[in-house]
C-alpha cells in the first residue's frame, strides 16, 4: 500500500465547504477525511460542533459505491477535559478508520484567536502543554496527535528555545503515547504555511530518542487545493531521522508503509 494523506476536511467540517470528489478526483489513493467534533464551554457562547455521522456514512457508501471503496471514515476530536465523557459518549456508537486527537481551546478561547498583547508566549506553552498532557492522558482511543503546535500558530517567530524550555512536559506527552501506541503527525499546514518545521525537527528527534516509531504525514486541508501540501519536503525531514515507515488507519488497525521518496 502506498501512503495517503490522512487529515482532511470537507464540509462536514463547519469550516470547510470542499467535496470529496474534489479530493478523490486527484489520485487513486484512499481518501479519508477527519471532520471536527469539538464541544465549548457556555462562557465561549459557541455552539458546539458535532459530526452529522449518519449523513457523513450514507455519503460515503454512495461513494464507495462510486470510487472504488476507496473512503475511509475520520475524526478529528478536539479534546478538553470538560468534556471528556461527552466525547466519550459521542464515539461509543460509531466506526471511524481513524481518530486525531487536537487541543484547539482552552475552554474561554480558541488558540487561532489569542489576544496576544494579554498573553505571553511563555505563560502560553505552560498553559498549552499542560492541556495536550491531560489530552492524552485521557483520550487512550486516539490513534495521532494532530498538529502538536496548534496553540504555537498564533505566535509568530516561536524559536527553539521557546519550545526546548517545554522539553520535560513533551517528553511526559511522547512518552504516554509511546505507551499508548499513537502516532505523532506532521501536519504539514502548520509545517509550511505557519513556518513551524522546525518546531517539527525538534520533536520529531525527541519523540525518536523516547523509542517513538509512528509518524503520519498530514496536510490537514480545508481545500482540495492544500491536498498532500509539502509532502515531499516533509518525507525528506523524517528521512534525515532516520525514519523509514509511515503509519496509516483502517479500522484503527495501523499499517506501516514505506516512508515515501
Ligand atoms: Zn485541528
Ligand atoms: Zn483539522
Amino acid at each position: 500500500m502506498r501512503y495517503y494523506d490522512q487529515h482532511l476536511h470537507t464540509y462536514f467540517s463547519p469550516d470547510s465547504s470542499e467535496t470529496f470528489e474534489n479530493y478523490l478526483d486527484q489520485s487513486d489513493l484512499p481518501v479519508v477525511t477527519t471532520e471536527h467534533l469539538d464541544f465549548f464551554s457556555p462562557a465561549q457562547a459557541m455552539p458546539n460542533v458535532i459530526p452529522d455521522y449518519t449523513g457523513y456514512v450514507q455519503k460515503l457508501d454512495q461513494l464507495n459505491a462510486q470510487y472504488d471503496n476507496r473512503l475511509l471514515k475520520g475524526i478529528e476530536v478536539g479534546f478538553t477535559y470538560a468534556d471528556r465523557h461527552r466525547i466519550e459518549d459521542f464515539l461509543a456508537d460509531k466506526t471511524y478508520d481513524i481518530q486525531l486527537l487536537s487541543i484547539h481551546h482552552n475552554g474561554r478561547h480558541g488558540f487561532m484567536t489569542l489576544n496576544h498583547d494579554t498573553k505571553s508566549l511563555n505563560t502560553h506553552l505552560d498553559e498549552y502543554f499542560d492541556l495536550m498532557l491531560e489530552a492524552v492522558n485521557h483520550a487512550p482511543y486516539a490513534n495521532v496527535l494532530a498538529h502538536f503546535d496548534f496553540g504555537l500558530r498564533g505566535y509568530d517567530n516561536v524559536q527553539l528555545t521557546d519550545l526546548e524550555r517545554k522539553e520535560g512536559t513533551l517528553t511526559q506527552i511522547f512518552n504516554k503515547m509511546i505507551e499508548q501506541d499513537q502516532a505523532l503527525e506532521l501536519n504539514t499546514r502548520s509545517m509550511y504555511r505557519y513556518n513551524n518545521a522546525h518546531l517539527y525537527d525538534y520533536a520529531i528527534a525527541l519523540y525518536t530518542q523516547l523509542g517513538g516509531k509512528l509518524f503520519t504525514v498530514s496536510s490537514d486541508a480545508h481545500v482540495a487545493a492544500d491536498y498532500q501540501l509539502h509532502f515531499t519536503d516533509a518525507y525528506a525531514m523524517l528521512r534525515r531521522h532516520n525514519v523509514q515507515h509511515l503509519a496509516t488507519y483502517q479500522n484503527q488497525t495501523i499499517q506501516l508503509v514505506d516512508l515515501p521518496n
